[in-house]
């Protein structure tokens, strides 16, 4: 079995300032199941706003949803999510001084962060708004107010569609990077064996740790920047630019998606 895994906004979900092709999300679905392929989202998204993408955009259920940027996963089958039981105790033994409550106390009031609404928010995950022509400024007394107290990392991305700066605040242990690697680890499947699809900074981690990437056409700057700095540290890294091109498609969003899972061989003709 081999895993395809993908990050939902802007990379699977055609929900950004590029053209999108009408056609791909239909094909998306019947080639996953087509090539029994497991399918996973790692998403920033919660539950909810997951379940309301599956609607929206009539992308298929995944086998396993890694929800809340890598905080939680959960497995679907028999029309029901399933919690991952192992995944909260996997997390708190490995970042021991995590405490959300403790950062958003030292994060309060800090001018230039307005804290995120708390089904965004999780006993993993704390997250804020920035400006984003502001980010410098705020990060640094983000960074100065928390950096190696909490086990935390300090995620920071930027939503090219709303314009909003986006920062999270997770243990370190749990990102979608590790919770991807667990998963895979959970089914046996080496990490080489698992295909993974972003767009944008908090894609990073998962498309430079050992799984085979692939960065979808629209790509933004920082990601793209990010994953050629890690390719010249390591030459051997498994990374794939959508083109375009592909089966009449042309490599921005699903047709990325789909574009890379042929690359490495998750589909054929
Ligand atoms: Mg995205």
């Amino acid at each position: 079995m081999r895993i395809l895994a993908t990050d939902l906004d802007r990379t699977l979900l055609p929900n950004g300032s590029w053209p999108s092709d009408p056609g791909a999300i239909p094909m998306f679905n019947e080639l996953t199941v087509a090539h029994d392929v497991f399918v996973v989202y790692v998403t920033g998204r919660n539950l909810a706003l997951t379940e309301a993408a599956i609607a929206d955009f009539g992308i298929r259920h995944p086998h396993a949803l890694i929800g809340d940027v890598g905080t939680s996963i959960r497995t679907w089958g028999d029309d029901v999510w399933t919690p991952d039981p192992g995944w909260d105790g996997h997390v708190a033994r490995t970042s021991p001084a995590w405490d959300a409550d403790a950062i958003r106390g030292a994060l309060a009031g800090v001018d230039g962060l307005v804290e995120q609404a708390r089904e965004h928010c999780g006993p993993f995950k704390q997250s804020y708004y920035v400006e984003h022509d502001d980010r410098e400024r705020v990060l640094s007394i983000v960074h100065d107010a928390v950096e190696n107290r909490y086990d935390e990392a300090i995620v920071y991305s930027f939503d090219s569609q709303s314009g909003d700066g986006l920062l999270d605040l997770l243990p370190r242990s749990a990102n979608k990077q590790t919770a991807l690697e667990y998963l895979a680890e959970a089914h046996g499947i080496d990490n080489a064996d698992v295909v993974f699809c972003g767009d944008s900074g908090n894609d990073l981690h998962p498309l430079t740790a050992g799984f085979s990437g692939v960065l979808v056409r629209n790509a933004d700057e920082q990601l793209v920047s990010g994953v050629n700095r890690a390719l010249d540290l390591d030459p051997e890294l498994k990374v794939y630019f959508a083109q375009g091109g592909c089966r009449g498609l042309n490599g921005y969003y699903t047709g990325g998606v789909i574009e890379g899972a042929f690359h490495y061989g998750l589909f054929a003709d």
